[in-house]
This record gives C-alpha cells, structure tokens and sequence, in this order.
C-alpha cells in the first residue's frame, strides 16, 4: 500500500514481507503507468517489483482498482471520513460544522463526527451537545486529548477501518488527537492563536498512519473547503436525519425538494430544517440562468 508520497517517489508498505525484505520500500514507478496518465496515490494498492533489499527500493509496476477515491486531499479505498471538530476553542459553530459534515457526506463514505477537547465542557453541556448533534443524525464520539477520554473508543473503531480520513477545522485538535491515538507519531500541535482562536496553519502532506497492520489514518490538510453539491437533488442525503425520515415515508413525488410540495411526508420540526432550505435554494439560484438558457 502506498502510504506516503515524496516529490517523484512513493513510500510503499509490503503486506506481508519476506524476512530479508524491507517493510518500507522507496518507489519509483514504471514509465508505462505514467505513460498511461494513471497517478499513484496514497491508499492505493500496487504490485511492486525490482526490489533492492540493500536499499529498500523497488519500482511499482501495477496499480490496483480503487473502491473509492478522493479528490482533495487525494486518498484512495477510504471507507470512513472522521469529522473532528472542537466542543470549545475554538467555539462550537454549527454551521461551520455542518459544512464540514456535509462535504463528508458528499463523498458516500462512512461519517463520523469526533468531538475533541471534551475537557472544556461540563458534563450536562456536553450531554446537551450529543443530544443536539443526535438531532442531525450522528452518533458522536467525545475525546479528549487532555483527559484521555473517548480515544480507547476511537481506537476501537477505527480498528475496524483499513483506511480513514480526518478531517476537521484547523486548531481542534487533530494533530494532536493522532499524537494520543499513535504513541511516538509526533505530530508538530499548532498553538491556537490570535483573536480568531484559529490554529496556526501548516502545510504537510498526505500520509497514512498505522494503527496497525490493517487499519490506517490518513490527515488532511487539503480537507477545509467545505462545498455543496453541484445538483440540488444530491442534497437531501447529505442529512442523515432527513435520510431517516424518508426512508420511513417517501414523499408522493421523487424530485420532492421538501419545500411546500404536494405528497411531502417531511416534517419542519428538525433543527437543520432551515439551514437545509437555505442551501435548496443557492443552488437552485447558482443553477437558474443555466437552465433558462
Ligand atoms: P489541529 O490544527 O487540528 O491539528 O490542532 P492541534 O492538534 O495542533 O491543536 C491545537 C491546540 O489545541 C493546541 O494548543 C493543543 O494543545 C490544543 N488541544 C489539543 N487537544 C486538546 C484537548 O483535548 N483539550 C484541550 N483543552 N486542548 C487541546
Ligand atoms: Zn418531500
């Protein structure tokens, strides 16, 4: 699996190396793949030949179908997209999480919502808090890097995931919620700084952390640009507390935006409700002139 992209080169994990072979090979890749347009990415898996033990390099020859890809950051066969966001500094903003919660659902993959730094609340405000985020749907984890809280939780579940992707506001805690998680990974932690509270901002690269043989992490810097969808028909799975409900009654029409719609079986009483009906209509405002042309 290829964990790691350097300039020209991919570091590549064996599955299962041979004693006297490297885990950890450095590898260029045959000229026919980039012949063929066909990029390499971080969580693809490859066939790798021409092994050089002395050196741990080799050269990837083969790369396997994905079962998923993401376009930014560029991860490939992730299955589950982590959403941390922080319970207090910076604040707890519910319309810059659902964003980021929402740009997770985009990708079809397997949500979770983290909440980090738990410390910072009290034990009914965070009660509170879970009861709200249950309200849109999601089952949180809370953690704290701090008091340790929630992270066997996390672990455990992420032990059942061959590849994750975090993602989640700068300054939460991320860097340092994978420094609790992977003893000796040490992450540089930004301070929170300035007036904003808004961590500081460091480029890095995409990288898959082991957790073990078969579950990796990857973090994302390029996972902060929350967007919509491009078609207002893709919205409405984006709120898995909307998807509950029309799962249980279907609306009479299939295009039903769950406006005023004649057959609506959606109900207004949900606390996302408006802010999924602003989003309705931006994107039918940005699509507009296209259609009338
Ligand atoms: P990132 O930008 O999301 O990677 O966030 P960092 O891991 O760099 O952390 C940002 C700041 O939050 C640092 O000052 C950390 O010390 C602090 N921090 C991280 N985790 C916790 C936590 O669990 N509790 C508290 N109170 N602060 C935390
Ligand atoms: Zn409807």
């Amino acid at each position: 699996m290829v964990v790691a992209l350097q300039a020209n080169y991919l570091e590549v994990e064996l599955e299962a190396p041979p004693v006297d072979v490297p885990p950890r090979l450095l590898c260029t890749r045959r000229t026919r793949l980039n012949h063929r347009g066909a990029a390499v990415h971080v969580g693809d898996r490859v066939r790798v030949e021409a092994i050089d033990c002395d050196h741990a390099r080799a050269v990837v020859a083969e790369v396997e179908p994905r079962s998923s890809f993401l376009v930014r950051p560029p991860v490939a066969n992730a299955s589950c997209i982590l959403v941390a966001v922080a319970v207090e500094q910076p604040a707890f903003d519910a319309d810059q999480v659902s964003r980021f919660l929402l740009t997770a659902e985009k990708t079809g993959l397997q949500v979770l919502l983290v909440l980090t730094k738990c410390d910072l609340l009290d034990a009914d405000a965070l009660s509170k808090l879970r009861k709200r985020l249950q309200g849109w749907g999601y089952e949180p984890i809370l953690v704290s890097t701090r008091s340790g809280m929630g992270l066997e939780e996390l672990r455990a579940h992420l032990a059942t995931v061959p590849i994750s992707v975090l993602c989640g506001p700068s300054g939460v805690g991320k860097s340092s919620l994978l420094n609790g998680l992977l003893p000796g990974l040490a992450l540089r932690v930004g301070a929170v700084s300035g007036r904003l509270q808004r961590g500081r901002h460091t480029t890095r690269h995409v990288e898959l952390h082991a957790f073990s043989p078969g579950s990796r992490v990857a973090d994302t810097p390029g996972f902060n640009r929350p967007e919509l969808p491009d078609d207002v028909s893709n919205l409405e799975v984006l709120f898995p507390e909307l998807r509950v409900q029309l799962d249980q009654h279907p609306c009479r029409f299939r295009d039903c935006l769950h406006r005023d719609e004649p057959g609506c079986g959606v109900t207004r009483d949900w606390e996302r409700y408006p802010m999924y009906r602003k989003a309705v209509e931006q994107l039918l405002e940005i699509s507009r002139p296209f259609r009338a042309g």
